[in-house]
């Protein structure tokens, strides 16, 4: 869950329409209305991550306060458990495994909000608030989480985002041994390994 403080408001006279708020917003919470030749705020979708105000070349962007519906959250309680632990368990997560480590939203919030409805990363994020922080991390995870309830998103037009569900655990073996060579300092191998290890999962590069 997270608590939101805040939301953008738009100031018309600066505004260029660039939209470079919309680019960067991780909930797709803020886009241009092509017949008013504007920018909209949605404030049920926006997690206040504040992104678009720092983006904002013209500073036409100001966070205000919100005046109620602050705290956002899938509640999973009312969802099919075994689903939800089906999604988790092809991801190699624990359910109550945080997959953010600046909000700690959990897997199963992840999954949940898929159970919900939720169709891109985009959406999953306007749903739980995961991405609030970094916005990196937990990124591998809502695709993985996706891809593993069978969505496959579209590339959203104009997004950053990477859309592929890569991480360490999907680095093949030979490679990660190449790497651990080179770098070390990194200790990847011991990474890759304890991560296996805590979440059951087989380790057969016999390292
Ligand atoms: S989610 Fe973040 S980037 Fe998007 S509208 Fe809200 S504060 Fe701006
Ligand atoms: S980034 Fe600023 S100037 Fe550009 S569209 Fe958004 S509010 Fe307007």
């Amino acid at each position: 869950m997270i608590v939101r403080e805040y939301y953008p408001g738009i100031d018309y006279s600066l505004c260029k329409l660039c939209r470079k708020c919309e680019e960067i917003c991780p909930a797709a919470a803020i886009s241009l209305l092509k017949e008013d030749k504007r920018m909209a705020v949605d404030v049920k979708r926006c997690i206040d991550c504040q992104r678009c105000m720092d983006a904002c070349p013209e500073n036409a962007i100001t966070m205000l306060p919100r005046s109620g519906d602050y705290a956002l959250s899938v509640d999973v309680s009312e969802l099919d458990q075994e689903k939800i632990g089906e999604i988790c368990r092809k991801v190699g997560l624990a359910p109550g495994e945080a997959v953010c480590a600046c909000t700690f939203v959990t897997a199963q919030e992840l999954a949940g909000a898929v159970l919900m409805g939720a169709k891109t990363p985009e959406d999953v994020c306007a749903m739980t608030g995961v991405r609030r922080g970094c916005g990196i991390y937990c990124l591998v995870n809502i695709f993985k989480i996706l891809d593993a309830a069978g969505v496959r998103p579209e590339e959203r037009a104009g997004s950053h985002l990477y859309h592929h569900p890569l991480s360490s655990l999907d680095i093949p073996d030979d490679r990660l041994r190449e790497i651990d060579e080179e770098f070390p300092q990194y200790r990847l191998l011991e990474d890759v390994s304890m991560i296996r290890e805590t979440r059951g999962l087989e380790d057969d590069r016999g390292a």
